[in-house]
């Protein structure tokens, strides 16, 4: 049996050691989606309802404990990771109104009855990276479900501990077996399964640019379905009419949150010429207080990195004569720490400004106008978030629709939220999550007509 040591990030101890699934037992869990998906798919919509309510009460109940283990799997702070459990909990409660809603249409045609149905997919297969756990596997399984599908879910190697946890609650609030199961193993096994897999109809995959094009070319061969949720170099663009005091307090929020391993980082920041003396000034203390400690304590903004290649891989973009403007504090180890990090100046083709480090690590590149602006922002395959700060409504809207990325945020770093859709442009992906419409990315739509 090929088992994984799931380690502390924070203070570089093992935690836990994990089965990996064989190529054997991913068949015989596909099986057993496969055996459940009817009953499943016939379940009286109000009662498949009740039941995801009665999961997100069971992951409610349980948010402390899920939150704790998330500290100490991914070194996530314990702020963030008591949102990470609630978001599941709320990305449950939203779809659970789902399976009463997922509305057919009639089309009016001469001689007969058009209707349209939703049908789920059947099996559906869910690959989650190891940077948030718990919401990414929340945002695919929790609409999967609520639109009739059964699910496999392969968490990354890295962080399995939250996703087993809550296969359990599922199966505590009544799931029936083999609806909802949670495979840990590795990518190019359980992950690559899933693409090959005839019985899995569709792919959810998040995680790197790279693995999600090996991921869309498997599905190809079979015309699976797809979403892709892949990587961002995202840019807060700060205009000189800017709240410039509030920009340069939210900017380490917007790139440092998650220690930067987070998809929609805002790690490119563009301010314009003008002002980049002042916002400089700004964005030092700022940066120097960002609190870098232990994720369990409630006072910590930023904990560790996810792992030791991870760290090599981050510090790598950092090298002893890197232009540091200036950077803030970390602990010095045991566990995977790197101290929030500001790059100026930096030639926008310096691969600090064109790759995803995906860590604490921010350039500050300047613009002149708002077409240089746009320019930069848009340079780069990515287009998944960014930010624009203005005190010009026309501005804002004219850069919101000019720049290329699937959510963009005015005068604040919010990105995410379950009821609204969610997804990149470009190379950062392919479809969307969340929002309303998300149950019918899980379903095909069927016409029927019927003659008088
Ligand atoms: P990764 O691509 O290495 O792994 C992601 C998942 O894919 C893991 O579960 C992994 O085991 C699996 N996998 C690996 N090889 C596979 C294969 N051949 N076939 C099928 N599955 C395979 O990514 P990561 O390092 O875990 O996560 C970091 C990346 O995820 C970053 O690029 C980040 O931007 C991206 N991400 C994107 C979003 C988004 O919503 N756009 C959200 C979070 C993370």
């Amino acid at each position: 049996m090929t088992t994984f040591d799931v380690i502390d990030p924070a203070t570089a101890e093992k935690v836990r050691t994990v089965a990996l699934a064989s190529l054997e037992e991913t068949d015989a869990a596909i099986d057993r989606a496969r055996a459940a998906f009817p009953a499943w798919r016939a379940v009286a919509p109000g009662d498949r309802a009740r039941l995801l309510r009665r999961f997100a009460d069971a992951v409610d109940g349980a948010l402390e404990e899920l939150a704790a283990l998330e500290v100490l799997n991914a070194g996530h702070t314990i702020g963030n990771a008591r949102w990470e459990a609630g978001n599941v909990r709320d990305v449950l409660h939203y779809y659970s109104a789902a399976p009463e809603r997922l509305f057919g249409r009639q089309i009016p045609v001469p001689g007969g009855l058009d209707v349209t149905f939703q049908e789920p997919l059947g099996v559906v297969g869910v690959i989650v990276p190891w940077n948030f756990p718990m919401p990414i596997a929340g945002w695919g399984f929790a609409p999967a479900l609520a639109a009739g599908n059964a699910v496999v879910l392969k968490p990354a190697e890295l962080t399995p501990l939250t996703a087993l946890r809550l296969a359990e609650l599922a199966l505590d609030a009544g799931l029936p077996e083999g609806v909802f199961q949670v495979l840990p193993g590795a990518g190019p096994v359980v992950g690559r399964r899933f693409v090959t897999h005839p019985a899995v109809r569709k792919v959810v995959f998040t995680g790197s640019t790279r693995v999600g094009k090996e991921v869309m070319a498997g599905c190809a061969e079979q015309v699976k379905r797809v979403t892709l949720e892949l990587g961002g170099k995202s840019a807060n663009i700060v205009f000189a009419d800017a709240d410039l005091e509030r920009a340069a307090a939210t900017a380490p929020d917007g790139a440092f949150d998650n220690a930067g391993q987070d998809c929609c980082a805002r790690s490119r920041i563009l301010v314009q010429a003008s002002v980049y003396d002042r916002f400089m000034a700004l964005l030092e203390p700022a940066v120097r207080g960002v609190v870098v400690g232990p994720p369990g304590d409630e006072a910590t903004a930023m904990g560790p990195l996810i792992s030791a290649a991870h760290l090599a891989k981050v510090s790598s973009y950092v090298p002893a004569d890197a232009p540091v403007a200036f950077r803030g504090s970390a602990p010095p180890g045991p566990g995977f720490w790197f101290p929030p990090t500001v790059l100026a100046p930096v030639s926008p083709t310096d691969p600090a400004a064109v790759d995803e480090i995906f860590g604490p690590v921010v350039v500050v590149l300047p613009f002149t106008d708002e077409d240089d602006a746009v320019r930069l922002a848009n340079a780069g395959e990515y287009g998944l978030s960014g930010s624009i700060w203005t005190r010009d409504v026309g501005r804002a809207l004219r850069v919101s629709r000019a720049v290329e990325a699937g959510n963009l945020s005015v005068n604040s770093h919010s990105s995410v939220r379950y009821w609204t859709p969610f997804g990149g442009f470009k190379q950062s992906g392919l479809g969307r999550e969340l929002g309303p419409d998300a149950p019918d990315s899980f379903t095909e739509t069927k016409n029927v007509f019927i003659a008088h």
